[in-house]
């Protein structure tokens, strides 16, 4: 297939991994762990419904959840793997119909939940001119889990996601030496630091903690957020159009302003507006 049919695709592929609650059976909201510290009504275990989840798997204080300041609630993202496995077993077949299977669902959940956020970051990879001897193996890797998420979940169930967890973040690896100024950035730490108005191209700050850090006006191009916690990061008035990395559920979690840019596949939480 031609280089550019293939990244149309890649585009493509990425709108599937955008979230769809109105054709899920409320996964997130029964299959995870929740805790009020964490900004959810209520502590509960993984397996267990939300008492405001309704039989319609509805929310229903979902007009309240930002008066209410419920910030797990309005931040998490599951990467389109709720709707995915809920059309994977059948809206008759869900853990409210099936409580039997219930495990076994939220388990498969898990599993695409996972292959659908190292998709979303291969794809991002993939789209890279400085990445381009990795391609091949991108592709490789993108079809791997493309094809395994359209099979039935006990085939999922049985894969071994870490051998190719380990794939993913090698290659990864490699391309995060590649693209940042600095690859031995071992300065993790940014809590509330304020790095306003500075110029940050190409800095990488995955896996960074850079809760309630101030980068307002700053200078963002190629900067890497790979898996870096922004809750409360201000980017109010700053471009992130050719930061790399990002997912919704940071854009979610951090805070931004109506002159904040985003890429073309991610949304202005409303909580903004
Ligand atoms: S699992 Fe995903 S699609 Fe389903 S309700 Fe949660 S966020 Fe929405
Ligand atoms: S409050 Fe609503 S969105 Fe939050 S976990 Fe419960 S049902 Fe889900």
């Amino acid at each position: 297939m031609p280089i550019q049919d293939k990244q149309n695709d890649y585009l493509n592929l990425l709108n599937d991994l955008k979230i769809d609650c109105t054709n899920c059976s409320g996964l997130c909201c029964v299959a995870l762990y929740c805790s009020k510290v964490d900004g959810f009504p209520e502590n509960k275990e993984a397996g267990i419904p939300c008492q405001h989840l309704q039989s319609n798997f509805q929310c229903d204080m979902h007009q309240d959840l930002s008066r209410k300041n419920m910030k797990g609630c309005m931040t998490y993202e599951c990467f389109g793997a709720g709707q995915k496995v809920t059309q994977m077993y059948g809206l008759d077949h869900t853990w409210q119909t099936h409580p039997q299977q219930r495990q076994h669902i939220f388990e498969t959940f898990l599993v695409v939940f996972q292959l659908h956020q190292m998709l979303w970051y291969l794809i991002q990879a993939s789209t890279l001119d400085a990445c381009a001897k990795f391609k091949q193996e991108i592709a490789r890797l993108i079809e791997e889990a493309t094809t395994l998420t359209t099979k039935k979940p006990y085939t999922l169930l049985s894969y071994d996601i870490d051998h190719y967890r380990n794939q993913v973040n090698k290659i990864l690896k490699c391309i995060i030496e590649q693209i940042s100024k600095s690859s031995n950035n071992q300065n993790k730490m940014y809590l509330g630091k304020s790095f306003k108005g500075k110029n940050l191209d190409h800095q990488d700050f995955s896996m960074s903690l850079l809760i309630a850090a101030n980068l307002e006006n700053c200078s963002l191009r190629g900067t890497n957020f790979l898996s870096a916690d922004l809750r409360d990061a201000n980017f109010k008035n700053t471009d992130l159009r050719e930061s790399l990395f990002l997912t919704q559920m940071q854009i979610n979690s951090a805070k931004g302003n109506h002159n904040t840019l985003l890429p073309s596949y991610l949304t202005q939480p409303c909580t903004w507006l």
